[in-house]
């Protein structure tokens, strides 16, 4: 006789319930047949390698984003790192933007290349050169990886372009973090495989850590088999608190949206902002693209004030509304001042390589925020610069 839980004393909850086990049990020899050798019948295993709360997230984002196939990671760069490294082997050539993420090119420079992928990386700032540099790499890439808007000067690439100028066998994968859908649908425009940190507006409320990654079904299968072997997963209580997000996700990025393009044009006229750059405003050096490419803008500004980091530092240190922490996405509106959190461990060289001024400045919106007692915030603490 095999052991077995009593039933739940109903099963009809409106909301989907936390799983949170190690294993699921079998019933009997047939239903070990069935579910596991030959899956014919819906059958959990262990918990590395499935959970129905993930699964029903994972349901969820694939709807979101118009996907066959979606996976939950443990964060973004578990996504990341799992993805690439599932699709790539010793020889593959790649590309990816000088302006990623920081651990994002980490994994390109300082991972990858140990396991014999070579990396190529090219700026986006003019998005002509970035394609035509693709356009010269051809046929001889494996993988392209794209990430838009990037931080923190929210460049954006003609992604279709991309696409054209790669051809159709190139895996096109695109990091959609400070884009998610419904601002951008990085799906409709040739992406195979996009890639969020589910810890940002997905996830929406700065309490979970996640990754997500949506797309092609056959090459989330091949991510499959890593993550299930490899381990990089989430549990339960995460899965459950990112698909109760994704209900609101319109609503808080309708909010974003808003907020920021409200803050961005006080910013842009404010007479000791010397530069800004927020994709909605016309002096975004890719405002086209953005016309083109996204529905919103986002909550994430970031503006140079044209002083020395001491006297941004001053500055910043003034507002009383936002944390002085990195993240975006969150209810709470967050503040960075580039060069001394993200940045603090480059010299005036890697500032310039990466085009970061010293003044340069981060702001997140929080949607829980009156984003009017913000504006107000940045007003007071400007006049003292
Ligand atoms: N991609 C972008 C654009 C990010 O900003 C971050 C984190 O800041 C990541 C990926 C990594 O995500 P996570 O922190 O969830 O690992």
């Amino acid at each position: 006789m095999t052991r077995r839980r009593p039933q739940e004393s109903y099963q009809n909850s409106v909301a989907g319930p936390i799983y949170q086990s190690a294993s699921y049990y079998f019933e009997d020899e047939d239903h070990v047949r069935a579910g596991l050798h030959e899956r014919s019948r819906p059958a959990g295993r262990y918990g590395r390698y499935s959970n129905p709360t993930w699964l029903e997230v994972e349901a969820a984002v694939s709807k979101l984003c118009g996907a066959e196939s979606s996976l939950l990671f443990a964060s973004g760069m578990a996504a990341h790192f799992t993805t690439f490294v599932s699709l790539l082997k010793a020889g593959d050539e790649v590309v990816l933007p000088a302006e990623s993420y920081r651990q994002t090119r980490n994994v390109f420079h300082h991972i990858l290349p140990k396991f014999g992928v070579v990396v190529h990386e090219i700026s986006i700032r003019d998005p002509d050169v970035f394609i035509d540099r693709l356009r010269a790499l051809g046929s001889r890439l494996r993988l392209v990886h794209l990430e838009m808007p990037s931080s923190p000067h929210m460049y954006l690439i003609d992604v279709a372009g991309v696409r054209e100028a790669v051809g159709p066998d190139v895996i096109l994968t695109l990091d959609s973090s400070f884009s998610p859908p419904p601002n951008f649908h990085a799906l409709q425009w040739g992406v195979d495989l996009a890639l969020f940190s589910a810890t940002k507006y997905l996830g929406g409320h700065g309490d979970i850590v996640a990754g997500m990654l949506s797309g092609r079904a056959d090459l989330i299968e091949q991510v499959r088999w890593f993550r299930d072997t490899t381990g990089p997963v989430s549990d339960g209580n995460t899965a459950f608190l990112l698909r109760r997000s994704l209900y609101t996700l319109p609503m808080r990025m309708a909010t974003a949206n808003a907020y920021g393009l409200k803050t961005a044009q006080y910013l842009e006229a404010h007479e000791k902002v010397t530069k800004i750059y927020y994709t909605g405003l016309p002096s975004h050096p890719h405002y086209k693209l953005g016309q083109d490419y996204l529905r919103g803008h986002g909550a994430v500004i970031t503006f140079e004030l044209g002083l020395s980091e001491a006297e941004t530092a001053a500055v910043v240190g003034r507002l009383a509304v936002p944390y002085m922490a990195s993240n975006f996405g969150a209810p709470q509106t967050l503040v960075e001042q580039s060069t001394f959190f993200t940045y603090f461990e480059y010299d005036d060289a890697g500032l310039r390589d990466i085009g970061v001024d010293r003044s340069t400045v981060r702001l997140a919106l929080g949607y829980a925020d009156d984003v009017d007692l913000v504006i107000d915030d940045l007003d007071r603490a400007l006049a003292t610069a």
